[in-house]
């Protein structure tokens, strides 16, 4: 299969572990309404935070299972202070192929160039509308511009493939479809609309908020005349991929109507160390205490092992089937666990 080696670890029904998501932080410098709606949260306990190291140690334990995509990402990853010394630290191994980093950007134009010169090279940026009064109303914070400015600096330091991620929300930003296609088209940038998902942190989640891939592509097909699906990307990508008639790419996540849970590959290490095999799974393994404790890494391979070729978790599958849909988890349901926020997990 693309991109297995052949110490690739495989779960329950076939699906290698392949991908992780390494949260760095759980603190973020936005409030978007779909992940940190409410006034106040709880933060993971500092001291509990793995150090550059421990996460350094992890990911060559992971790689050593399979690992060969790593994405860092938070909360807001560029919140973490000296992130170019881990980029460096994690770009040592050369069996990690992909080192990618998803950013609401407004530190970035700060920190690209220390990063590429660290040898990151692929850069996602959250990008959901276009309109700086929208996102003060939305997202809280009024640093458009400097998200603005994060995606220039990104392009002027050269990272490969930008990608941008708009979250489509009914009645807050799904009339800019268009128009967020044509800024990632001037950009240089690939444009990803993902589907609002009813993850933990998402107290305010609706169904009919929700703007379907179906949707987004009949309306855009309206406007743009015949969309042409993309075939032979990776398997285990999140997005699916198309183009417009003039060429333009652009990919859709569409977890919440149409889940991929059946090719989904990633797992996620949050900022304390516990390794979730599934975004909606319960709980997570604990692999702070082993490391703190002394685990050698036959003993953490060993950990990791025997919970990945067990896992047969379908989380997107089995929101699908839940016939009234409503938030995950309430308010203070996320309170008695932070591990349940999506800004915790990692996006
Ligand atoms: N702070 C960084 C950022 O803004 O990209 C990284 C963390 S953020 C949790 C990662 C991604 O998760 C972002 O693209 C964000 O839009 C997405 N996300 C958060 N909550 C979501 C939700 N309820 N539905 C869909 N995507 C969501």
């Amino acid at each position: 299969m693309t991109g297995s080696r052949d110490t690739t670890v495989r779960d329950r029904l076939h699906r290698p572990l392949q991908s992780m998501r390494i949260s760095v932080t759980d603190r973020c410098n936005m409030r978007c309404r779909y992940c940190m709606p409410e006034a106040e949260y709880v933060w993971l306990p500092r001291d509990q935070i793995l150090t550059f190291e421990e996460i350094a140690r992890l990911a060559r334990v992971f790689a050593e299972l399979g690992v060969t995509k790593l994405r860092l990402t938070g909360g807001e990853p560029l919140l973490r202070h000296e992130l170019p010394t881990l980029v460096r630290l994690l770009r040592a191994d050369e069996r990690i192929r992909d080192l990618a980093l998803t950013t609401n950007g407004i530190l970035l134009a700060r920190h690209a160039a220390a990063l590429r010169d660290a040898g990151l090279r692929r850069v996602t940026v959250s990008l959901d509308t276009l309109r700086a009064d929208r996102m003060q109303g939305f997202a809280r914070s009024p640093r458009h511009a400097d998200v603005l400015a994060g995606i220039g600096a990104a392009q002027a330091v050269g990272f490969e493939r930008l990608k941008l991620n708009s979250v489509i929300v009914r009645g807050y930003n799904d009339d800019e479809l268009v128009d967020l296609l044509a800024f990632a088209h001037d950009h240089d940038a690939e444009l990803r609309f993902i589907e609002y998902m009813d993850v933990g942190g998402a107290t305010q989640w609706a169904i009919d908020r929700v703007v379907s891939q179906q949707e987004m592509l009949d309306r855009l097909g309206h406007h743009f005349g015949a969309i042409t699906p993309i075939t032979g990307d990776d398997p285990h990508a999140p997005a699916e991929r198309f183009s417009l008639p003039d060429g333009t790419t652009f990919g859709i996540v569409a977890s919440t109507t149409a889940p991929f849970c059946a090719a989904c590959d990633r797992s996620r290490l949050t900022a304390d160390g516990q390794w979730f095999l599934c975004l909606y799974a319960g709980r997570g393994i604990d692999l702070r205490e082993p490391l703190r404790s002394g685990a050698s890494d036959a003993e953490l391979t060993g950990i990791i092992r025997s919970a990945w070729t067990a896992r047969d978790d379908r989380g997107a599958e089995d929101r699908l089937r839940v016939s009234e849909r409503a938030p995950l988890y309430p308010v203070d349901g996320l309170r008695a666990d932070p591990h349940r926020e999506m800004h915790t997990r990692g996006g």
